[in-house]
């Protein structure tokens, strides 16, 4: 592939945050951005050269967006597969249309990644309430109930404790097709967020650990504390998927380390994601640019991590008592925000994030839980 230059027209699928930070990491370097989603005035809508606005569905409008643009990726998983498909008949698509199909749908993504030889939880496909009773007596319990499509930081979720529980949990997600897993009762999550080019080059970021509060993402620990033999697998891991996937971009990939500390693969997001944003502030190259990189068929710039860091999630929820005490949090030098240009601050909302970093793991651990005190964040579980 000629590799896509400076000059030349990005097109994101999706318009929220992570594609607000791919469209500045692409402006810095002098590309023009057109963003595609149903939404005005969107966190990337407010970066780009142009908020093109269009259903996710609409294959005529995808296809407009398309003849505009050199290169689309996407910021967002939740996008029909025949627009995705439409669009990659008139433009380059990175990661591809395949990719995206497996990724978005969780059944789809745990038989491949399990055909391939990948851990994954134990986990059967339940499409009644018979089955998902069945499946809870061969599992056994605790388990986890997931809408086996467009779900997100939880959502489409519910545990279920006994087989009792069963056709409330099966309510609570809508019915449908759905997916039960395993409980994993792990000793931590980490992730692996890693970059693939157009020549298979592969660049990883440090392996991180992440404390989710609420099924949401609540901090990112980078690196993760957690033996040396345990992150090698880890990386060899995200390797082997993105070359078996044929993946060029960015992709994340969120694992257990299990009390045994085996690695079991939770999911897969074919883009930058939430537990590589701490790359912005403490890494030479940053997710961001670096799916630019890929995407554009230019060699990946260097993963390596500066400094110690974590990444806090800023949710909507702090804004209960009025406007965040921004003055405060940046009294400390080692703290840098970024806020994504929602005007509506709902609970639970992602409305931006802070970065800190420090000399060592103690300093920015202590900066961490200074700033967390600032902003009324409670880790509601592990
Ligand atoms: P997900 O949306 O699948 O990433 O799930 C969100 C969070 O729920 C994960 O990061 C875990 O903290 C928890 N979770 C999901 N699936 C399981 C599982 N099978 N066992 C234990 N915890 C889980």
């Amino acid at each position: 592939m000629k590799p896509i230059l400076p000059g030349a027209t990005i097109g994101i699928l999706g318009s929220g945050q992570l594609g607000r930070m791919l469209a500045l990491e692409a402006r810095r370097m002098g590309y023009k951005v057109h963003t595609f989603s149903p939404d005005k005035n969107s966190p990337t809508g407010q970066i780009a050269d142009v908020e093109f606005i269009g259903k996710y569905d609409d294959i005529n409008a995808a296809l407009q967006f398309a003849e505009a643009v050199d290169v689309v990726t996407f910021e967002f998983e939740n996008i029909s597969g025949d627009v995705v498909k439409a669009i990659e008949a008139a433009v380059p698509v990175h990661p591809s249309s395949n990719v995206l199909h497996i990724t978005q749908h969780r059944l789809r993504e745990k038989n491949f990644l399990d055909s391939n030889g990948f851990p994954v939880t134990p986990f059967a496909k339940i499409a009644t309430l018979e089955e998902l009773k069945n499946a809870l007596s061969k599992l056994g319990t605790p388990a986890v109930l997931k809408t086996a499509g467009f779900g997100y930081d939880g959502k489409g979720q519910s545990k279920i404790n006994s087989v009792s529980e069963a056709e409330t949990a099966y309510s609570a997600i809508g019915w449908g097709e759905a997916i039960l897993e395993a409980f994993i009762d792990f000793q931590c999550e980490v992730s692996v967020v890693a970059a693939r080019g157009t020549d298979g080059s592969f660049a990883p970021f440090e392996v991180v650990q992440n404390i989710h509060s609420n099924h949401i993402l609540d901090t990112t620990i980078a690196p993760a504390a957690i033996d040396a033999q345990i992150k090698k697998k880890a990386i060899d891991i995200a390797k082997n998927v993105m070359e078996s996937l044929d993946c060029v971009g960015v992709l994340c990939i969120e694992m257990f380390v299990t009390k045994n500390g085996e690695l079991i693969i939770n999911e897969l997001a074919p883009r930058p994601h939430n537990s590589g944003h701490w790359t912005i502030d403490a890494c030479v190259t940053n997710q961001f640019e670096q799916q630019l990189r890929a995407v554009c068929g230019l060699p990946l710039g260097s993963a390596e991590q500066l400094r110690p860091a974590a990444m806090v999630n800023l949710l909507g929820d702090i804004w209960a008592n009025g406007e965040p005490d921004w003055a405060e949090a940046l009294r400390d030098p080692n703290v840098k925000l970024h806020l994504y240009g929602k005007s509506k601050a709902r609970k639970a909302r992602k409305m931006g994030h802070a970065t800190v970093t420090g000399n060592t793991a103690e300093n920015v651990a202590h900066s961490v839980k200074h700033l967390k005190q600032i902003f009324g964040i409670v880790s509601k579980d592990k």
